[in-house]
């Protein structure tokens, strides 16, 4: 297949631009039968945009795993604190084997045995 230059008018601000024979060759070979509808300048502008219609490189999908921040953050459940029945959250599947405080009430149970005193009185 020979390739020659061909100007082609930006879809978006009516520039003229050169598809050149090599950017051609570059296109057809990565199996991309559409011609660019845009100059490279709209072209750069609407890849940093994130953009899905022209995802067809890595560099548009790598941005959705940037959305990450590169660490997962931390899973945290709806348990019921066993002390005074309020909704909490905790970094671990409440299973019931081990009884689920709210913040409050675990750091006023922490310091002091007072849960072994409370078991005793019941
Ligand atoms: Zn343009
Ligand atoms: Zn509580």
């Amino acid at each position: 297949m020979a390739f020659a230059d061909k100007q082609l008018t930006c879809r978006d601000c009516g520039t003229i631009f050169v598809f050149t024979a090599g950017e051609q060759e570059f296109y057809a070979n990565k199996g991309l039968m559409n011609q660019p509808s845009r100059c490279p300048a709209c072209r750069s502008a609407r890849k940093q945009s994130a953009s899905s219609l022209e995802a067809q490189d890595g560099y548009v999908r790598y941005g959705n795993f940037a959305s990450f921040g590169g660490k997962t953050p931390r899973q945290m459940h709806p348990a019921a604190c066993a002390e005074c029945g309020q909704m909490t959250e905790v970094p671990f599947v409440p299973r019931g084997e081990r009884p689920v405080y709210c913040s409050t009430c675990y750091s006023k149970l922490k310091p002091s045995n007072e849960r072994e005193r409370q078991e005793t009185a019941r």
